[in-house]
């Protein structure tokens, strides 16, 4: 997918170009400087030439070469990486730039519009405060918010952007004139591959309300959800220092662990752990610790994610964090320094079982059957089963047997009924107004909004006749005041989109 500004961004050197505009003083391996684009005493500019990107701490910008002079000259990316092969003698052909180049640079653009109207949007910030993301964090990730479909259009339009931006579907046309952005009024989350470009978003709505709590982009071209790591490009040098990363289950657990310190954190994007993304994380660790809920639904998620990071190579450290704690509640109630703390004394899978084991012979035995079947690397799982052999005489060979296994069947059956009727039916309900547990509305919300891969595979595989039939007689049941609603709100809504 090389084109020609790939080329263009290979040739040019960062810090030839920035040094045209404005003075830099070397620290380290990097430089710095008073930013540009905001009124800065303290150098907040960074440049980094082995990445060849810049980033100011102060004000959140940030980008290659071509985006500093777009953004210093106050011309659209194209025309900066025009001005850029000129004067450095190249030819860059503008029509052979590739479509999925200049949808990244319409990504780039808006999540810069999102990064400004945040700072003018108090609830918004407002709601950041309260989640407890810093302010450097903010920057850091280019937070944002989604103030006005039209602002958001008509900048597109300036910009020549408009129709490569429609085919990330974040935006939907309305009609000729109409456009409507997918996070109006949500606060965003940019979404960054693994070198730094933005490729999606997420967006979480700051009150209360019934439309769905988080939304993503749609996959399309340049974002496929399962392939990329929220976070990874933020944390990849810090993965590195600390030798291991964190992974958690939502955006706003790991924006809050960044805030508090802990730096070295990824998480998938909204949907379970696939083993694509579990090969991305292994080119950068060997070693991951499992931070997920302290609540039965985390765990079950982690003993679904713990097997994927097995096969791909990693070291699993689950973390477990008290009954009804998630991330960030418990940060709020003991401090990071505790949950650094029990990060610190989680242990390795195979050595906590191996432990454990003489607590419920039969129970960590199975346990340990099944994980160790999980390992890519024999001499390894004949290494553990030796020792597991030694000290509680089972046999290697009844320990290398695969354990047959078992469907994991997490969730209860009038559940899973309530799951496949949103998906199939799309009743005119919300599932905010219904007494479910968080865990299964944002499910429900999932499947309301047919993302199909998102849901639990047994949803599906679950067998009904009369689906409506049984669909409504289950809500009845789980909802005592369930009728008094059906009646406010009508019959069935059958319309499919
Ligand atoms: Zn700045």
């Amino acid at each position: 997918m090389s084109s020609d500004i790939d080329e263009l961004r290979r040739e040019i050197d960062i810090v030839d170009v920035i040094s045209e505009y404005i003075t830099l003083e070397r620290v380290g391996s990097n430089y710095r400087a008073n930013c540009p684009f905001h009124p800065d005493r303290t150098p907040s500019f960074y440049v980094s030439p082995s990445k060849q990107i810049f980033k100011c701490f102060g004000c959140g910008v940030g980008g290659d070469a071509i985006k500093f002079v777009s953004l210093y000259e106050n011309i659209s990316y194209l025309e900066a990486a025009l001005e850029l092969a000129k004067k450095y003698g190249k030819s860059l052909n503008i029509q052979k730039i590739s479509k999925n180049e200049k949808i990244l640079i319409a990504l780039d653009r808006v999540a810069d519009f999102y990064m400004e109207s945040l700072h003018k949007n108090e609830e918004a910030l407002e709601y950041l405060r309260k989640r407890g993301i810093s302010g450097s964090t903010l920057k850091r990730f280019g937070i944002g918010f989604s103030p006005s479909s039209e602002a958001l259009v008509n900048l597109l339009r300036k910009e020549g952007l408009l129709e490569d931006y429609l085919k990330t579907k974040n935006i939907i046309k309305i009609n000729e004139e109409t456009y409507r952005d997918l996070f109006l009024k949500r606060v965003i989350v940019p979404i960054r591959n693994p070198s730094g470009r933005v490729i999606g978003f997420g967006g979480r709505r700051i009150r209360e309300d019934s439309s769905p709590k988080y939304i993503n982009s749609p996959d399309s071209d340049v974002f496929k959800k399962g392939k990329n790591l929220f976070g990874l490009f933020e944390a990849k040098d810090y993965i590195k220092d600390e030798g291991f990363a964190v992974l958690v289950e939502g955006y706003f657990d790991a924006l809050k662990l960044f805030s508090e310190g802990i730096k070295n954190v990824v998480a998938p994007l909204g949907t379970a752990l696939t083993e694509d993304q579990a090969q991305l994380l292994s080119r950068y660790t060997k070693t991951v610790y499992l931070l997920y809920d302290g609540d039965t639904a985390g765990r079950n998620a982690m003993n679904r994610v713990i097997p994927i990071l097995l096969k791909a190579g990693l070291e699993v450290h689950p973390v477990y964090l008290p009954e009804g704690h998630d991330p960030d509640s418990f940060i709020d109630a003991f401090g990071v320094k505790e949950l650094k703390s029990i990060i610190k004394s989680s242990r390795e899978l195979f050595e906590s079982l191996l432990e454990k084991a003489s607590e419920n012979l039969e129970k960590y035995t199975k346990d340990f059957r099944y994980f160790l079947g999980f390992l890519r690397d024999d001499i390894k799982r004949i290494a553990l089963a030796a020792e597991y052999e030694k000290r509680y005489k089972v046999p290697v060979e009844t320990l290398l047997q695969p354990v047959k296994q078992e469907k994991v069947n997490s969730l209860p059956w009038n559940v899973k009924v309530v799951l496949k009727g949103f998906y199939e039916l799309k009743p005119n309900i919300s599932p905010e107004e219904l007494e479910l547990p968080e865990d299964i509305k944002e499910l429900c919300e999932k499947a309301i909004r047919g993302e199909a891969h998102e849901l639990p595979e047994e949803v599906f595989e679950v067998n009904v006749s009369d689906l409506e039939k049984v669909f409504w007689s289950v809500l009845d049941k789980l909802q005592q005041n369930y009728r008094k609603l059906r009646k406010k709100k009508g019959v069935l809504n059958k319309s499919f989109r």
